[in-house]
């Protein structure tokens, strides 16, 4: 057995937060593999490390002194080191530290001290050996993840070690530039390095435990998802909620590896599991609730729309040559929407609007802004009857209008347009009649 267990920036905020990894690695043989974020937040005003990193390269960019802004830095790793009683300095890593930064070494190379300084107390705490992911994640030329490389010489630089310590976040380009992934990136490593080792599990170590049905800022203390497919989580992922960094499902999910999204701070808590399938039923009829504010929608009618071989894609093109990406496009016999992200819309609109009167030639169009969408997702909806009608009744008894209802063909998500200023409110009546009042 072997498991990958990936640890973030308020796991490892201080000395404090280490014992706590410390004692969940220690008590697990299998948790051979470890992959560290930076130091995060130790209370709420805090600042990550990895943002103070990025701001003292600035400075260092902008050719200002950056000593007191590296010292802070250093400071923050030194706490760790002594609050441990590590025998170790950073002194030479910070050392050549400052002279990358005078060298401008780049912005990414910045963000990644953060991680790379990290897995090296780490590894020194656990007596494991470190493995510099820049030799071992590559990225390609244009800055895409190198997918074959890196398993072809991850696998072989882990495949005899006993445990080791492969921070997160980045990787290099064929030349040895290091390269980042996009912030929250180190839960890609954790996947890459779940993969290559063919792990049994990646486990997740965050500062929640788990994924909650619904957000905690709208529902009052929501309950957890206990499992999750990985499609519905990348459905209520793309609608907003987050814990996890989307792109970290591709690599595992490839090799079927299950990703358990755990608690540092309450380990004897299951956590949240990501699985492939299951066979397991989810204990309510929904498994999450996930949604956005900021859409518009763009009403297109025209009598006779439907015998019109060649509509839809004369308006959609309007929308593609100004280069604006639709979210939904419910229809009706007559009438077409067209759902949109509203910031990306808003200052090409009179354009849109101009090239769908001349090549879709409709009858009218009608612009409606300031609407949100709510993605309703359960793998359950699909054996079940009356699960629209439920959302209908429980909105309409809470006085909220429906502007659209779109139901993927998988059946196991249902999106629902309303009002901004709905939005709140329709998310608790939704919750409440699937989770609250379930029976
Ligand atoms: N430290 C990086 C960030 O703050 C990456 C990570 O934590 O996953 O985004």
């Amino acid at each position: 057995m072997a498991k990958v267990v990936k640890f973030g920036g308020s796991s490892l905020a201080s000395a404090e937060q280490f014992e706590k990894v410390g004692s969940i690695i220690r008590a697990e043989g299998d948790r051979r593999f470890v992959v560290p974020s930076a130091p995060g937040k130790r209370y709420k005003e805090d600042t990550k490390v990895t943002d103070m990193l990025y701001a003292c390269y600035d400075l260092a960019e902008h050719g200002k002194d950056f000593s007191k802004a590296l010292a802070d830095i250093k400071a923050r790793y030194d706490e760790i080191i002594s609050g441990l009683k590590l025998n170790m300095s950073l002194d030479e890593e910070f050392k050549v530290i400052e002279k990358d930064f005078k060298k401008k070494a780049g912005k990414d190379y910045a963000a990644s001290r953060g991680e790379f300084l990290n897995g090296i107390v780490m590894a020194e705490y656990l007596g494991f050996e470190f493995v510099d992911a820049a030799t071992v994640i590559f990225f390609a030329d244009d800055g895409t993840f190198d997918a074959e490389k890196t398993q072809a010489i991850l696998s072989k630089r882990l495949e005899n070690m006993d445990n080791a310590v492969v921070p997160g976040f980045y990787g290099s380009y064929a030349d040895g530039r290091v390269k980042t992934f996009s912030r929250g990136g180190s839960d890609i490593t954790g996947s890459i390095v779940a993969k290559a080792i063919h792990a049994d599990v990646y486990e997740n170590w965050t500062d929640t435990s788990g994924f909650l049905i619904a957000d905690p800022r709208i529902i009052d203390r929501p309950q957890k998802i206990e499992t999750i497919t990985y499609r519905e989580l990348r459905e209520l992922a793309y609608m907003g909620a987050s814990v996890f960094h989307e792109d970290a499902i591709f690599p595992v999910r490839q090799e079927g590896i299950p990703i358990n999204i755990r608690n540092t701070n309450d380990p004897g808590n299951s956590g949240t599991w990501i699985v492939g399938s299951t066979g397991q039923k989810a204990k309510y009829t929904i498994t999450g609730i996930a949604g956005k504010k900021g859409f518009c929608s763009v009403n297109i009618e025209k009598d006779m729309m439907n015998s019109e071989v060649g509509f839809g894609r004369k308006v959609l093109q309007a929308f593609e040559e100004n280069n604006i990406s639709f979210e939904h496009l419910p229809s009706g016999i007559d009438t077409m929407t067209v759902f949109v992200h509203q910031d990306e819309f808003i200052d090409k609109e009179q354009k849109v609007v101009s090239a769908i009167q001349r090549m879709a030639k409709p009858d009218t169009i009608d612009i409606e802004s300031d609407l949100a969408l709510i993605a309703v997702v359960g793998r359950g909806m699909r054996s079940m009857r009356g699960t629209a009608a439920r959302i209908f009744s429980a909105l309409a008894h809470s006085h909220i209008n429906i502007k659209m209802i779109d139901q993927g063909s998988s059946e196991m998500n249902i999106i629902i347009g309303v009002a901004n200023e709905d939005f709140e409110n329709a998310i608790r009546a939704i919750y409440n009649i699937f989770v609250e009042t379930c029976l």
